[in-house]
Order: structure tokens, then sequence, then C-alpha cells
């Protein structure tokens, strides 16, 4: 099952890795203005895992530009968390997509797990099923995946990108995919389709 992994201690730490990969880019590409970036990350308190996190999920990654009169902040896409919220992203994209499947039981299963009730659930089928559709990001992605129904979402991605349950890179290729969503813009309604 898909939710062993979520058990390792090493699979949330290598996803921290890619997080800390993805900021290292923004880092190097500096401010627009040509100031560099200095770390000041955001306190996070990660939900959606009942197993001990490390130390590395209490915050998320990010920079502000250290030149006066602009200390513009800049946050880097991340493979952990998905947007503001503070579920983690590897579990807002399982859980949904389990809710998908016929079996109420094995909600409940994941309830359980992962801490999530209904009524967060509910709100994450929707983020799938109406928000996520609508986004510039998925109307140029969508391209990649032939002959997609919208009430697929999230378990096409699933089945596009995890060919075997356990596998850390499959998760890696996944969540990076979805990474330009977790940034400010990254859920703007797209005007074409
Ligand atoms: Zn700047």
């Amino acid at each position: 099952m898909y939710h062993e992994l979520f058990r390792h201690a090493s699979f949330w730490a290598f996803l921290f890795s890619v997080d800390e990969d993805l900021a290292k880019a923004t880092r190097e590409a500096g401010c627009p203005c040509g100031g560099r970036l200095h770390g000041a990350n955001f306190p996070r308190k990660p939900r959606g895992v009942r197993e001990k996190l490390p130390e590395s999920y209490r915050y998320r990654l990010s920079f502000c530009c250290e030149r006066d009169g602009c200390r513009k902040r800049k946050t880097p896409p991340s493979a952990r968390f998905l947007g503001r919220k503070v579920y983690l992203g590897a579990v807002v994209v399982l859980v949904a997509a389990m809710r998908q499947g016929p079996s109420p039981r094995r909600v409940r299963e994941l309830n359980e797990l992962l801490g999530a009730d209904v009524r967060t659930i509910a709100r994450w089928r929707k983020f799938w099923c109406e928000q996520f559709p609508q986004t510039s990001f998925w109307k140029v992605a969508r391209g990649r995946f032939v002959s997609l129904a919208m009430a697929d979402l999230p378990r096409v991605l699933l089945e596009a990108f995890i060919h075997r349950h356990d596998s850390r890179e499959d998760w890696e290729r996944l969540l990076r995919f979805l990474s330009p969503i977790t940034i400010t813009g990254g859920l703007a309604i797209g005007g074409h389709s």
C-alpha cells in the first residue's frame, strides 16, 4: 500500500532534500531587483501523518530580498507543502485519490492512519475536482495525460507517476510535477483552455 512509505522517516527526510534542491535554485536566481536572498523560513505545523515528522517539517523554506527598499519575499516551490495548507502534499494527493474508490471503509482507515477528518477530505475533493482543473498550470500540463476525465483527479496523477507504491523516486516525480502550484499564484485560474 502507498501509505506504508509514509511510515518511514526516511521518506519525509528525502522529500525535505527535494525541497532543499528547489530552494537552492530559487536562491541562486536571486531577487528580480538584483538583490541577494537570505533565509526567512515560515513556521509550519504539518498535519496529516500520525508518525513523528523530522524537525525540518516545522518550517517551510522561504527567502527575503536583503536589499533595503525591496525586502521582497520569495518562496520556492515545495514537494512537501501544498500551498498555504498545513497538510503535506503527498497526503493530500493520496487521500483524495483513495476517496474516489468505492469503499467507505478505506476512507475510515486512511482517516485513522493519516488523521484527516471527513470535512478536510471533502475539501480536498473539492480542490481536485473544482479548483485544480481551472488553473493555468493544469491547462498546460494536462496535455501530457491522454483521455482524461476530470472526475479522475487526482487518481490519474497517481497512476501516471507512481508505478511502484514504495518508490521514493516516483513520489518525487509526482510532487515535483505538482510543485508549481505550491507557490503564490500557482493556483491562478487560467484564461485559455
Ligand atoms: Zn529585491
